[in-house]
């Protein structure tokens, strides 16, 4: 007998619309590049929503049409993730930090056909719309400035449009939104989420024991809108009826803690460099901001170091780690700790919250050896495979990435990873990143957190430099913080009370930056290239 209950698609409409209705007077706040905020409240969103949705039927949007968008964090952003998803479109938000033969590349391999551009990134297109073909431009007046010549203007286009438009029905498993991996380990390619990924994704991210959002919270997204949708958020605060508030083309540290402060903050999302800057910067002036109560820090996209976790703390910024990825929506794991933990000394309770945390409800884990299932015990390290309502099963167009999938259908996340007993998952390294020194792994995530805990490191990447006799031998790249002074030895004495001499880095190489990635992680295999000729300064120090 089947279940009699009803069949409800589970669509973005659903959103906005309870946003709109129980909501409707919650902001969405954004700052503007000329640093002053704009705010706008659900209601008239939803209003906003329905005249651009309108407005791209009217302009030719058939069924699973993509419409991509080249902007920033801000409302009108928001405004196309709902329009062309509820027109039967598709929303593809481009990585403007890209190289533009790159953007070029995405935007033609998911065949996009509008274009949605912030006024100011129009320099940024003009690099590229000669290897595109979008049948229409709209330009979206984010800093004021006129519509460039041949453009036509996203406000006109509203203007034009009207309010009165009913949303196709929509099939949940539809397209809704499509966005590419950064490519950090080879070429970007296509996640489509569908309008029923996004609800479930979004209504787990409300869990309590997710990252508990509701509508009592204020909610800073500060992962870019075209890096795994800014992680859901700007669907998820909609769904529980939490206000928004985005960074735009993004802001100082400092910048960043005063709209925290003003704006009474409660969860504020980002990868792990941006809180190191805003550590950097509490550092500097300890007293200088007051927020109104405990604020959540989630922090994801990399592993943060357990001394981040910990200064973060003391400053009232509550971290929960999660981890997940591109093809994930991205959340799949978070870091919070159970009841049974309540009365576990505070150390034990830092290196757990370090972890990458246990499944959220719906998402399937398992670590995969050549041999089989490796065991959770927290030492055998395995690939960690997942499955579950919002991870993807292919890439768009991209037959020859599916080895990525297993035989039986779970995703092969190219994460090394330990589980424990109690489900944890510690991210040793992706695949990519493991140094292989003399048949032993060392896991680079580990060297670098341990580094980052020296009060004189600010920022530190471990990477493999090729070696005759070991294979690979991990190199330190630090950042020291201003003013400060170390010296290798230093480095290496401090590492030596937690790691054999083997996993110790052959040399500490000072450096001003660490070069990031689109979304703002280390990037390594940059280092990688510029170090390959690296040399130690003596090849005793590696024997044991
Ligand atoms: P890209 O692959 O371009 O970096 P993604 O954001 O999809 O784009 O990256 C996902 C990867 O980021 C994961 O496979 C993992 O290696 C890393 N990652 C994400 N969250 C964490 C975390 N909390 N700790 C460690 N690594 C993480």
């Amino acid at each position: 007998m089947r279940g009699l209950m009803m069949d409800e698609p589970l669509t973005l409409a659903a959103i906005l619309e309870r946003a709109s209705r129980y909501f409707p007077h919650i902001e969405i706040v954004s700052l503007r590049p000329d640093g002053t905020l704009s705010r706008i409240e659900y209601g008239a969103l939803a209003k906003r929503v329905r005249r651009l949705a309108r407005a791209l039927q009217e302009a030719g949007l058939a069924r699973g049409d993509r419409v991509a968008t080249l902007m920033w964090n801000h409302s009108a952003h928001v405004e196309t993730y709902f329009a062309a998803p509820l027109a039967g479109g598709i929303v593809h938000p481009l990585n403007l930090r890209l190289h533009p033969d790159e953007i070029a590349y995405i935007s033609g391999h998911a065949e996009d056909r509008f274009l949605i551009v912030d006024d100011v990134l129009w320099p940024v297109y003009e690099r590229f719309r000669d290897k595109t073909r979008f049948e229409r431009v709209w330009v979206v007046p984010f800093s004021g400035m006129r519509t460039p010549p041949g453009a036509e203007s996203y406000e006109t286009l509203l203007a034009h449009s009207s309010e009165d438009f009913e949303f196709p029905e929509i099939d949940e498993n539809d397209a809704a939104g499509m966005c590419f991996t950064s490519g950090t380990t080879g070429r970007s390619k296509g996640v489509v989420y569908s309008h029923r990924s996004l609800v479930l994704h979004s209504m787990a991210e409300c869990m309590t024991d997710c990252l508990g959002i509701s509508q009592s919270d204020t909610v800073l997204s500060l992962a870019p809108m075209f890096h795994v949708n800014s992680w859901g958020l700007p669907y998820t605060c909609p769904m529980a009826g939490a206000k928004l508030l985005l960074p735009g083309c993004g802001c100082s540290a400092e910048d960043l803690l005063d709209v925290m402060e003003e704006e009474g903050v409660t969860i504020a999302c980002g990868v792990p460099t941006i809180w190191l800057g805003v550590l950097d910067a509490l550092h500097k002036n300890p007293d200088g901001w007051k927020f109104r109560g405990p604020v959540r820090v989630l922090i994801g996209g990399a592993a943060p170091p357990q001394s981040l976790i910990r200064e973060l703390d003391r400053f009232g910024l509550r971290v929960i780690h999660a981890w997940g990825m591109t093809e994930t929506s991205p959340l799949a794991t978070v870091g919070r700790l159970k009841e049974s933990m309540r009365e576990w000394k505070d150390d034990r309770k830092y290196e757990t919250r370090s972890k990458q945390g246990y499944a959220v409800p719906l998402i399937r884990l398992r670590l995969m050896r050549p041999e089989g299932e490796a065991p959770w015990d927290d030492a055998t390290p395995g690939e960690l495979e997942v499955r579950g309502p919002w991870i993807a099963a292919s890439y768009y167009n991209a037959p020859e990435a599916a080895n990525r999938w297993s035989p039986d259908g779970w995703f092969r996340t190219g994460d090394i990873a330990t589980i424990d007993p109690e489900g944890y998952v510690k991210i040793l390294d992706r695949s990519k990143d493991m140094i292989k020194s003399g048949g032993e792994w060392i896991s680079s995530v580990d060297l670098e957190n341990a580094l980052m805990a020296h009060p004189a490191v600010r920022e530190a990447a471990v990477i493999a430099i090729p070696d005759e006799k070991w294979q690979e031998r991990p190199l330190a790249v630090v950042v020291l913080r201003d003013g400060e002074h170390v010296e290798p030895a230093e480095l290496e004495k401090f590492l030596s009370t937690r790691f054999a001499k083997w996993q110790i880095p052959d040399g500490f190489v000072f450096t001003k930056e660490i070069p990031r990635t689109s979304v703002g992680k280390f990037l390594k295999s940059q280092l990688r290239e510029q170090y390959r000729d690296w040399h130690a300064p003596s090849e005793s120090s590696k024997e044991e």
